[in-house]
């Protein structure tokens, strides 16, 4: 039995879900599988737990003795909550609940109840299938849609099945397993109404919350600087509104610092005899990120605010006076009273995070700035006001390549509507946006995607592999993925040696499975962590990531006018330019052509034939020049994406250390000098060892080459010396066999199993450093193999066929 004391007694009696209990109860009872929807703060994380434990779930004596197993995203919600409800279930039985995150725990054999990241129970699953250490298991959250929680709730769909079929047949000790998924929006049919995950549809509850009306107030301009805004909009809310909590909603812990530090200045506290109270210093971090998964919001690299300006805010100066909405009931007393400044982010430690539900001291207003925890996962009592920057930090994945990075973006419509939602708990509330009503009408989503779309699917595949997930393109997703991109990636992943031909992890793929990247990155990382050539092969997955810095001669204007190609998505009035210019136009043209290829040639130094070695001196030379707006325009670099590549180095090099124990220690150094020539025949291998699908090789090496058979008219021809970027390639797959055994490797070749690609002949592209000294070259001077980044589609402007050229 438990015994609460009467404060939380009270306080339960005003949740709604407590109302709910014998109706969610009931449906627990009758079905495996009951899925929760239920606005932020109606008590479902902290009380669905309690009710099992109170109907005997997780009692070693009951019907039901396995524990009480509860999912969260993040770490702070799994600690602060494990927390709450160990207090609330009272003295008695307060041991009961335990908590679990990567690296840390405080379950032991009595746990009834334990909370967990989403993570750990994935571990968990790899080991025990049947999960029999659990009788019920509680999904929160769901509607993040994040992948963890995606594959969990998948695969606990079949958990279920097993359990229940076993409890029914063998063995009589084993119980079924129940299965709850909370979310706190109503859209739960990717859940409810999937068939491939629940042959009869689980019953969804709702339940009913009050929620107060907020109102929005936009603002009229989008500044580019939302923390400035946010400050100015705290001071006045603070100085002119009512009493009542302020809640921010900031993308990291760089930002939240800066502006806690500010509002601290502004309004400090006063000790009783008026004297200002300096505020602690923030305690030393309890969690590391070193420790523990990372986490979006963990990673904090300089500053967030680049933020391109908003033309679509198109207000004239006069317009943009005094006006401001939301400040209707302003009172002509200034507030000069403390404010009660407390910051909120996963790293934080548990003690200070905790301080949220904590009653503000005497005539102090409570003001928390919060990372998006405060969205869903943690609800902050008395907030009266919202401050919302309307971004988020976020994963992104570079599209082609899959590169992961943390980028602050847009939330999604949902999103701000349930920020502004948590202004209206206790009553009546406000929202204040930074962000125009017409950047929110045009720039933000209706929802946000699931995870497990953005991600690089690869990725995806790898990442259940490791999880002891083999049948892969079966497996009951919330939201499946194309299924033949599922069998692609498969078999890529084989090819990088992730997987073995029975399709099960490798030694080499379970180390890969470590990196949040796509697969082919991450196994460059990994084998670059030999001769020394991590920090060049960070450069290099960085540059290839962000794209080519050079300038194409195409947006330079300077296309030879020969080159009979045209890039499919460029403007159709093109012709017409050509045509208008003039002799001198050519002329000009030439020189700057040459000056072009100049740049390229100078950073030719590594190696004479290698794009990839080029883009890597570059990166290297760009760090030692002080003059970086000069440097990119004498050698036709873009300067953004040079900006883009050197964060980029700094994020991977992070996501390398965090990962990789033994290289804790390394640190980021922008400055780097030159490889070693064997560091370069390294790193040549290593590249191709990521690209190990995308070779190609010269079309008369083709076993079966037949010159007069060519599709390509250099091919038929005597001619000694053609146009370089007419001779054809062909990319390597199980129908090519390789005449000439020099490139065949003792190891028995080229393997014949690679991709199935239609056989045409694909062709260099012109900003390839091969053509930057002559732009003719004799077919067997050409590399025999070529290993490339992306193929680009172009339409041949003079033969109407489809062209396909080679770029890094
Ligand atoms: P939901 O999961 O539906 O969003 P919760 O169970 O998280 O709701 O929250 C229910 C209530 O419990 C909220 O009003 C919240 O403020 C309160 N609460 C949660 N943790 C604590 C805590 N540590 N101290 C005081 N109140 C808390
Ligand atoms: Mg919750």
């Amino acid at each position: 039995e438990v015994k609460r004391s009467t404060e939380i007694q009270a306080a339960r009696i005003q949740l709604p879900v407590v109302q709910d209990e014998q109706r969610i109860m009931e449906a627990i009872h009758n079905n495996l599988c009951v899925i929760i929807s239920g606005e932020t703060g109606s008590g479902k994380t902290t009380q669905v737990p309690q009710f099992l434990f109170e109907a005997g779930y997780g009692n070693p004596k009951s019907d039901n003795p396995g524990m009480i197993g509860i999912t969260q995203p993040r770490r702070v919600a799994a600690v602060s909550m494990a927390q709450r409800v160990s207090a609330e279930l009272g003295s008695l039985h307060k041991d009961a609940v335990a908590y679990q995150i990567r690296f840390e725990q405080n379950a032991k054999p009595g746990t009834a109840v334990k909370f967990m990241t989403d993570g750990v129970l994935l571990r968990e699953l790899s080991t025990d299938f049947t999960l029999s250490r659990y009788s019920a298991i509680i999904i929160d959250e769901a509607h993040e849609r994040n992948v963890n929680t995606d594959i969990l709730i998948g695969v606990l769909s079949r958990v279920l099945k097993l359990r229940y079929d076993m409890s029914r047949e063998q063995d009589p000790k084993v119980k079924p397993l129940k299965l709850i998924i909370m979310s706190a929006t109503l859209r739960v049919t990717d859940f409810s109404m999937n068939s491939a995950l629940f042959n009869t549809p689980p019953p969804v509850l709702n339940v009913d919350a009050r929620q107060y009306p907020v109102s929005n107030h936009f603002n009229r301009r989008t500044p580019v600087n939302y923390l400035d805004e946010a400050y100015k909009k705290i001071s006045k809310i603070h100085q002119r509104l009512p009493p009542g909590g302020i809640l921010v909603f900031m993308t990291g812990q760089n930002e939240i610092t800066n502006l806690c530090r500010r509002l601290r200045t502004a309004f400090p506290k006063k000790t009783k005899n008026g004297r200002l109270v300096k505020e602690e210093a923030d305690a030393s971090l309890k969690i590391t990120a070193n420790e523990a998964e990372i986490e979006v919001e963990d990673v904090d690299l300089g500053d967030d605010i680049i933020q391109e300006a908003f033309d679509i805010d198109n207000i004239s100066d006069e317009e943009d006076d005094e006006i401001e909405e939301g400040f209707e009931e302003q009172t002509d007393e200034v507030n000069t009273g403390p404010l009660h400044v407390l910051p909120l982010y996963s790293l934080l430690p548990t003690a200070q995070q905790m301080k949220i539900f904590e009653a503000p001291p005497d005539n102090s207003r409570l003001c928390v700035i919060a990372t998006n925890i405060a969205e869903t996962s943690l609800t902050i009592p008395g907030i009266r006001y919202v401050v919302d920057c309307g971004r988020v930090k976020e994963r992104h994945y570079t599209k082609d390549t899959g590169v992961q990075r943390f980028d602050v973006g847009w939330i999604s419509k949902a999103s701000a509507d349930q920020r502004a939602g948590r202004a209206g708990r206790t009553g009546p509330g406000h929202c204040y946006r930074l962000y125009s009503s017409a950047v929110f009408e045009s720039e933000f989503a209706q929802f946000s995607k699931a995870e497990i779309l953005r991600m690089p699917i690869e990725g995806v595949v790898l990442q259940m592999k490791s999880m002891g997930i083999d049948t892969i393109a079966n497996f009951p997703f919330p939201t499946p993925p194309d299924r033949n991109s599922l069998i692609d990636a498969e078999k890529l992943l084989h090819y990088l040696g992730a997987i073995n031909s029975k399709g099960a992890l490798t030694d080499l793929g379970r180390t890969m499975s470590v990196f949040p990247l796509a697969p082919r990155f991450a196994k460059m990382l990994v084998i670059g962590q030999q001769f020394d050539c991590l920090q060049y092969i960070i450069a290099i997955v960085a540059g290839l990531s962000v794209g080519d810095p050079f300038l194409s001669e195409h947006e330079l204007g300077i296309e030879h006018e020969l080159n009979n190609y045209e890039q499919t998505n460029d403007d159709a009035d093109e012709d017409e330019v050509l045509k208008q210019m003039n002799q001198g136009d050519i002329e000009d043209n030439k020189r700057r052509r040459k000056e072009y290829y100049i740049a390229q040639r100078r950073f030719s130094g590594l190696d004479g034939s290698s794009d990839v070695l080029k883009m890597l001196s570059v990166i290297c030379a760009y760090e030692f020049t002080n003059e970086k707006a000069e440097f990119c325009y004498k050698n036709f670099l873009r300067q953004k994406s040079m900006e883009e590549i050197h964060k980029l180095r700094q994020q991977l090099t992070h996501i390398v250390t965090i990962n990789t124990p033994k290289l804790s220690s390394l640190k980021f150094d922008s400055k780097i000098g030159a490889p070693s020539a064997i560091q370069v025949k390294a790193l040549k291998q290593m590249v191709t060892a990521g690209f190990i699908d995308q070779v190609v090789v010269r079309e008369d090496l083709v076993a079966g080459f037949d010159a007069s058979n060519s599709t390509s008219k250099v091919m038929s021809g005597n001619r000694k010396r053609v146009k370089i970027t007419d001779i054809p390639y062909m990319r390597l797959n199980q129908y090519t066999f390789i005449k000439d055994t020099r490139f065949l490797s003792n190891r028995g070749g080229v393997d014949k199993s690679c991709i199935r690609e239609p056989d045409v002949p694909v062709y260099i592209h012109p900003s390839s450093l091969l053509l930057s000294s002559d732009e003719m070259a004799g077919i067997s001077e050409m590399p025999p193999f070529l290993v490339y980044n992306i193929i680009q589609q172009s339409s041949a402007r003079h033969a109407g066929d489809d062209e396909s050229r080679l770029r890094i």
